[in-house]
């Protein structure tokens, strides 16, 4: 079988564990459960956003006990493969309207904060009744704009992390925890 640099089997040792699997199921669970309980009686609509927060967002709404609804987006960040430039393209929309219901947008990390700053912006002009935003982890030391997180998995050092439907590369969004990765090595 071919092996890549990427491959996390192939070369373990570019990734440091960060976050455990048994540390996020506990964080998923109270999270579930407080949104569970603010947003009791209301029209709940989770909207993830594609691809990164795909397995949070299975973790989370099987610890949410409350009727709700789901829908995706899908978005393109412009930018390097580790830098995001704040220019964002909607690249798959919701599959329906927003109006009359509460909106938790579930995101892998807030990092610059220019993602769902967009996106935020972007959905309330559709008349949801409020817009918030549960992020599993949160970089502050590289915000450049304010988002409020009205619920938080981690906050985490400004180091680029793997894991847990994050990628690099398209690679390692399948490994079950939250790992930071060595600079690549030259060449
Ligand atoms: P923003 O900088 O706009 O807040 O974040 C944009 C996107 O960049 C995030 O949704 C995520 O997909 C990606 N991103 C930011 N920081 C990291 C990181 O440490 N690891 C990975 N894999 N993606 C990140």
């Amino acid at each position: 079988m071919a092996t890549s640099k990427h491959d996390p089997f192939a070369s373990p040792d570019r990734l440091r564990p960060l976050i455990s699997t048994e540390e996020i199921q506990k964080r998923c669970r109270e999270l579930g459960a407080q949104i569970s309980a603010d947003y009791r009686g209301s029209d709940l609509l989770l909207v993830s956003v594609l691809k990164g927060g795909f397995i949070f967002l299975a973790d989370l709404v099987r610890h949410i006990t409350i009727p709700m609804e789901l829908d995706f987006m899908r978005v393109r960040s412009y930018g390097s493969r580790t830098e995001s430039s704040g220019v964002v393209e909607i690249t798959a929309d919701l599959t329906g309207p927003v109006e009359g219901k509460r909106v938790l947008f579930v995101e892998d990390i807030v990092d610059t904060g220019l993602t769902m700053t967009y996106l935020m912006r972007n959905i309330a002009t559709r008349h949801p009744v409020d817009v918030k935003v549960c992020s599993l982890l949160y970089k502050p030391e590289r915000k450049l704009v304010d988002v409020p997180i009205a619920y938080l998995g981690f906050t985490i050092p400004n180091q680029f992390v793997v894991g847990y439907g994050l990628d690099y590369d398209e690679k390692y969004r399948n490994l079950p925890y939250i790992a930071t990765m060595d600079d690549e090595p030259p060449g």
